[in-house]
């Protein structure tokens, strides 16, 4: 396990400047076993910590209910990057970044690219400040190397689980991605959203490998959810409360096609949308997913009807080609 910067400096001095008095610690899943530490470093620095126990899976997800529930007032969250804005609430997200090596990994990366002159590079928030290093690598080894900035997210070269607009884009402009990070799940958004091939230097295992054959598997996989709702006549529209996964208009629009297409639908809102939680309406028999794509596409065999992008349920209505879904990208609009 690698350390991760958590900047305990900037932590207590923004606690001093905001003259914060209770702050809630929000963390994602592997982060939480530093919480007691975290939460001893805030007591000391004067106010009182409160360790939010829920899950936690991105930025999308800040606790700015439970701040406002418990009278907190600073939300420090971390391991992700900001994302949500809300100007009447103090959060401060902590990026975390990891302390680890990442030549080992392009090492075992560059007899992959060996066929590609020119390389898109793309990371998580975690391994971001490794990209210019990376990029000198890659150069030393006589590749071309550009990092896209899109505009969207905090970093050039950054992915999230939602937003691949940064390899996107320059994929005009590469042969393949090298993806610097652990998981295949960014990768293969960014298989997914580009059409190029995706390799991953993995530094946590110190090894590299191709994404391209999951990517084409998972497609498959959503052609085959979407053939599954083919007959479906009433449809639960999900919408995620989470403060960046509420997207309202995209459910709103999911209806109005569904209704335009002589089927029936119901809006459904919810924080955590589980196999269980949705188990208790049988009256539905698909879904439309409007709140985190990782939702329909992670582990799609565990919900019981088929639970479909927005996209995806256009191209089950006729209003967009499986193709131009493709170009599109599964899930963004
Ligand atoms: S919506 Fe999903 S993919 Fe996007 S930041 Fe949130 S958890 Fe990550």
């Amino acid at each position: 396990m690698p350390s991760f910067d958590f900047e305990e400096q900037r932590i207590v001095k923004e606690i001093q400047r905001l003259n914060a008095k209770r702050v809630v610690l929000q963390m994602p899943q592997g982060l939480k076993p530093e919480a007691a530490k975290l939460a001893k470093l805030v007591e000391d620095a004067g106010a009182v910590a409160i360790i939010s126990s829920d899950p936690c899976y991105g930025a999308c997800d800040i606790a700015l209910f439970e701040a406002e529930s418990l009278g907190a007032d600073l939300v420090l969250h971390f391991g992700h990057s900001k994302m949500v804005r809300d100007d009447n609430a103090h959060a401060i997200y902590i990026e975390t970044h990891a302390k680890i090596d990442i030549e080992s990994a392009l090492q075992q990366a560059l007899p992959l690219l060996i066929d590609y002159k020119t390389v898109g590079l793309t990371t998580s928030v975690q391994h971001i400040t490794t990209l210019t290093s990376a990029k000198q690598f890659l150069e030393t080894a006589g590749k071309a190397v550009l990092i896209g900035d899109g505009g969207q997210l905090a970093h050039a070269g950054q992915v999230i689980g939602c937003n691949y607009s940064n390899p996107k884009a320059v994929a005009d402009q590469v042969d393949a991605f090298l993806f610097v990070g652990g998981g295949i799940f960014h990768a293969l958004g960014i298989a997914l959203g580009t059409g190029k091939p995706v390799i991953i230097a993995d530094p946590y295992d110190s090894r590299a490998y191709s994404i391209t054959d999951e990517a084409q598997k998972l497609l498959k996989h959503r052609y085959a959810s979407i053939m599954a709702a083919k007959d479906a006549k009433t449809f639960g529209i999900l919408i995620g409360v989470k403060p960046g996964q509420k997207h309202l208009d995209h459910a709103l629009k999911a209806k109005a096609i569904a209704e335009k297409t002589g089927r029936t639908a119901y809006l459904m809102a919810g924080r955590e949308i589980t196999p269980d939680a949705l188990m208790e309406f049988p009256q539905f028999d698909a879904y439309v997913n409007t709140a985190c794509p990782r939702i329909s596409l992670d582990a799609p065999g565990k919900f019981q009807k088929p639970i479909l992008t927005v996209n995806e349920f256009m191209v089950l209505c006729g209003e967009i080609s499986w193709n131009d879904m493709i170009r599109k990208g599964l899930f963004e609009n």
